[in-house]
């Protein structure tokens, strides 16, 4: 049985277990404990005391049923209404704090593996005890399996997760437990790891876990099969339309941004082969109908955009891609919008030159106003990535990313800033003094002593008195959604 715990935005299902199901090609019960855990909470949350309060907490329903339908979306300032008031009918009730995309307990460290031990040894502490009681529980022991894999991908996800195998094992410990996912994969390639899970958890996997959980089954695995979402409720999700998770690739053709843990781990590439890419598509936008695909991919590469304009999927996409040469051509994103892109997520991180060269990024700046432009120009929207506080960047250098959004405002439809983290493996981390970032063995980051003096406290500063309230930036930040961020965004741009 596959399990895809709480919390994750959502708004769609998640992309690994699915992709896991198809190449299993077997008949493995999956649930996705995320989105049924956040409606249980949802509905069964007590109010908190006052008028306002009640009013919020009789409109849940109705909320949500607005997210279905798309009625939240008519505009921003409904829109963040509607997930205000639902995150506070989340966080009613319980020690902890849930919110759509979060899991925060001022008792427990998720990066702690002795808290983490302590959440699984106490699960009556967690938000989620009682509908893992009242409806995970019961489907577990239905199916009665003989091992149970949890995809732990957000940081969010980790608590309720080892509640959940507490639970687990303390009512059935004959049941294999084994985690995946691309939280796991980060923790395992700390060079501090030494498994702390072992008397809990029967199997870590890092990377995709296709060949080993095959192997565990004593299956081949079928990596030609689509991914297989029939066992979830893409209706339900938290989405006007279903959207359709897909991966074309896995790790990053780029693979050289020096801030990034795809480097970082050195993760490898790999993609498929166009006509598979092409059939898959084919069958899954046939059997499901969904309203949106979302490529999941790190980057979608150009030869595979070229490839999508030649033969549209039929419905609306988007994804990640790089400020890739190929967006200089007009043309070539004319024909992109003709193929159903809406939007392209760009991770362009600052409007300094010098920052982007220091970073490895392979961005030349004027190109990317160009790109912006002609993205516009076609009528596809762009979401824009940029991380404040690297190492290679000072204030003026700020001043110039503010300077470029300020040019190509019109050219940005939303806006995502960061302030940068250092990954432990980051090539970075040797030419700076580290500070530890936080008390806990599997933090993925680390502070550290900014070379040019541009500290977190100095960079949360700029955010907060001269980028957020620019009046370009400000625009973008009020249009761009909030908490669901770039899931939510195709759809204000189809509206
Ligand atoms: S292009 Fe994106 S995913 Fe790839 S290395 Fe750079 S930041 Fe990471």
């Amino acid at each position: 049985m596959l399990i895809h715990p709480p919390v994750a935005k959502p708004s769609e299902p998640p992309p690994g277990i699915p992709a896991l199901l198809g190449s299993l090609d077997s008949d493995i019960p999956a649930i996705d404990a995320n989105l049924q855990g956040l409606i249980y909470l949802i509905k069964h949350n007590p109010q908190d005391d006052g008028p306002q309060a009640l009013r919020i907490w009789s409109q849940r329903n109705n909320n949500i049923m607005q997210l279905r339908n798309g009625s939240a979306f008519k505009s921003i300032d409904h829109y963040n209404r509607i997930i205000s008031e639902i995150e506070r009918v989340l966080a009613s009730g319980h020690a902890a704090k849930v919110g759509l995309a979060d899991y925060i307990d001022a008792r427990a460290n998720p990066i702690s593996s002795t808290d983490l031990l302590a959440e699984a040894e106490n699960p009556e502490n967690n938000a989620f005890h009682d509908y893992y009681i009242d409806e995970l529980l019961p489907e577990i022991e239905r199916y009665a399996p003989a091992w149970i894999g949890l995809s732990i991908n957000f940081i969010s996800q980790a608590l309720p997760a080892f509640a959940l195998i507490g639970l687990v094992k303390s009512r059935w410990p004959h049941i294999k437990l084994i985690i995946g996912g691309g939280l796991i994969t980060s923790w395992m390639a700390l060079p501090s790891w030494n498994n702390p899970f072992g008397a809990l958890v029967d199997m870590c996997i890092d990377g995709p876990g296709e060949e080993r959980l095959a192997k565990n089954l004593g299956i081949n695995p079928n990596n030609t099969n689509p991914p297989d979402y029939q066992q979830f409720p893409l209706q339900h999700y938290l989405s006007p339309m279903p959207v359709l998770p897909y991966a074309t690739s896995r790790g990053c053709l780029w693979h050289r941004c020096r801030f990034c843990p795809e480097t970082a781990e050195n993760n490898s590439y790999t993609a498929l082969p166009f006509a598979q890419i092409r059939d898959e598509l084919n069958i899954l936008t046939n059997y499901h109908n969904p309203g949106m695909i979302h490529f999941v991919d790190s980057a979608l590469s150009p030869r595979l955009a070229a490839d999508l304009s030649k033969n549209p999927p039929g419905t609306p996409w988007y994804g990640y891609f790089r400020f890739e040469q190929v967006l200089k051509d007009l043309d070539f994103c004319l024909e992109l919008k003709k193929s159903g892109c809406i939007m392209v997520k760009l991770g362009l991180e600052s409007g300094s030159q010098n920052v982007l060269d220091a970073m490895d990024k392979g961005i030349c700046i004027e190109k990317a106003g160009i790109i912006l432009n002609n993205l516009h120009k076609a009528g596809i929207a762009t979401f824009v990535y940029l991380l404040f506080g690297t190492p290679v960047e000072n204030d003026s250098d700020a001043m110039l990313t503010l300077k470029f959004v300020r040019k190509h405002h019109h050219a940005i439809t939303f806006i995502n800033s960061a302030i940068f983290l250092m990954p432990h493996h980051s090539p970075w981390k040797k030419t700076v003094e580290c500070i530890p970032f936080s008390h806990g063995d599997l933090s993925l980051y680390t502070n550290f002593e900014h070379p040019l003096g541009w500290d977190r406290k100095k960079v949360r500063h700029f955010l907060d008195r001269i980028w957020k309230r620019d009046p370009a930036v400000a625009a973008i930040l009020r249009r761009t959604p909030k908490v669901f961020t770039s899931n939510h965004a195709p759809f204000f741009v189809l509206n």
